[in-house]
């Protein structure tokens, strides 16, 4: 699946799995496509977008929710050329028998053509358990007229930039009766408008699909998710593995963008927990107008900071233009792209304000730093809410896009010892699961085991 946050955590699992004797080869698009030169170890095969002149997958948006269209269309067109490069992989005598194919949990056509050559198939799925048990609920949140509720708010989700600042209304901060850790406005901001439009098609058969699947990998941790995997044991019949995969690899060798190290001699200079580092992910996009907000929170926090703007990200800009000149001073550094967990384990580094991504919400507790939450759309919503209601390792800016707030919510996480010491703590029995007898090393070995059965 084309997208670094899927990118990442597919390429650390075949790293995990190389690095326990199997033979690994990845079937990847032409878009995004990663660096093979980085993976000497693994055999590629490029597929679906081969033809330069098929016009399906040409113009399609880049960044923002719009994004998402290729994974739509990738599934409605993808699968006879999916069940032809594994047939031709069945058949290769030069190669060792192949056990099983591991795809991303969105392409869910895999599950069909996989069935199809009897090839058992695993999914990966890269987001939280959390988050597919709301997924899972989402026909059952339809049908109590929680998504009716979106009709206003997330109409041209699909092609804007997929931000929604909701109007505060008290109604929208009540819990939801079927969820309690959620509230109504984290179900608008999902921005999933019926089970039936495109997206929420593309969420119904990822979850029906992984429930068809032979087992389930997690970039995630029993440490973290108990009484979620507890459910998903409960009501799924097919193995779980959770695995912390910032634990085992890093994302360097993944990145699809150039990392930029050259402000590290900067942040080895700062006092510890003293930088705020701000990144919002591969897609995530912004109007003008929330940039600056962003750019005058940051500046009226008085902390130091790392940000990472990625070229695109401001709406109609190619980078920094909308910056206003001279406002940010000597107190941070702006970078394109960054080595983002490299940052995380940073001394210097205090918090984190992050769009909430899965990945980068993980690799933030994997590091035990503390966040500000800022979603955007889709699992981001959910992650926020469990990481400042649940695990209270997060300040949720559930308000709106507001300069005040902003230094206000920065302030606070750099100061505030309970959340750090929860991070921490939590980082700590990640690093007790690793070891012997702990979930995580258990988790690698039984899934090791288990796909050596199949
Ligand atoms: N990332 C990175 N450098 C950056 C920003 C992000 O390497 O400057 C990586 C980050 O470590 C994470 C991924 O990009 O692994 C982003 O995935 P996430 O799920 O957080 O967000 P998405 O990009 O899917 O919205």
């Amino acid at each position: 699946m084309p997208y670094q946050g899927h990118i990442n955590p597919m390429l650390q699992l075949a790293n995990i799995l190389y690095s326990k004797g199997f033979n690994i080869t990845i079937f990847h698009t032409n878009f995004n496509k990663p660096k093979t030169s980085n993976y000497p170890h693994f055999t590629f095969r490029f597929i679906i977008d081969n033809d330069p002149n098929d016009q399906r997958y040409s113009d399609l948006p880049l960044q923002g929710m719009g994004a998402f269209s290729r994974i739509i269309f990738f599934n409605r067109y993808g699968a006879d050329q999916l069940h032809n490069q594994l047939e031709l992989e069945l058949s290769r005598k030069d190669e060792p028998p192949v056990s099983c194919l591991i795809t991303d949990a969105l392409w869910h056509v895999a599950q069909p053509v996989a069935d199809s050559l009897s090839l058992p198939r695993l999914v990966l799925r890269t987001s939280s358990l959390f988050c597919f048990l709301t997924y899972a609920s989402l026909p059952l949140l339809g049908d109590r007229g929680y998504l009716d509720l979106s009709e206003n708010t997330s109409a041209s989700l699909l092609d804007g930039l997929g931000y929604v600042d909701l109007p505060h209304n008290t109604h929208l901060e009540e819990q939801v009766v079927e969820f309690p850790t959620l509230k109504l406005k984290d179900i608008l901001k999902m921005g999933y408008k019926k089970e039936n439009d495109a997206i929420g098609e593309v969420i119904g058969n990822m979850v029906k699909q992984t429930k068809a699947s032979s087992g389930i990998i997690w970039n995630s941790s029993k440490e973290l998710e108990e009484p979620e995997l507890e459910t998903i044991l409960r009501d799924i019949p097919v193995p779980s593995f959770l695995i912390p995969f910032a634990k085992h690899f890093t994302t360097s060798s993944s990145s699809l963008l150039k990392q930029d190290r050259t402000f590290f001699p900067w942040l080895d200079q700062q006092p510890p927990n003293s930088v705020v580092y701000v990144s919002y992910g591969s897609v995530a996009q912004m109007d003008k107008k929330h940039f600056l907000e962003m750019v005058h929170g940051l500046v009226d926090s008085k902390q130091s900071f790392l940000w990472v703007v990625r070229p695109g990200f401001v709406d109609g800009s190619t980078w920094l233009e909308a910056l206003p000149d001279g406002l940010m001073g000597e107190r941070g550094r702006i970078v394109k792209w960054a080595p983002q967990q490299e940052v995380l384990a940073h001394k210097a580094v205090g918090a984190f304000w992050t769009h909430s991504g899965w990945n980068s919400t993980f690799e933030s507790v994997c590091e035990g730093v503390p966040m500000i939450c800022s979603p955007f759309w889709g699992d981001q919503p959910l992650n926020a809410r469990y990481m400042s209601d649940v695990l209270k390792v997060g300040v949720y800016l559930e308000n709106g896009w507001k300069r005040q707030e902003i230094a206000n919510a920065i302030r606070r996480v750099m100061v505030d010892e309970e959340i750090r010491e929860r991070v921490k703590m939590l980082k700590q029995k990640l690093d007790v699961s690793l070891i012997k007898g702990g979930s995580s090393y258990e988790s690698v070995e039984s899934l090791v085991a288990y796909i050596s059965s199949l």
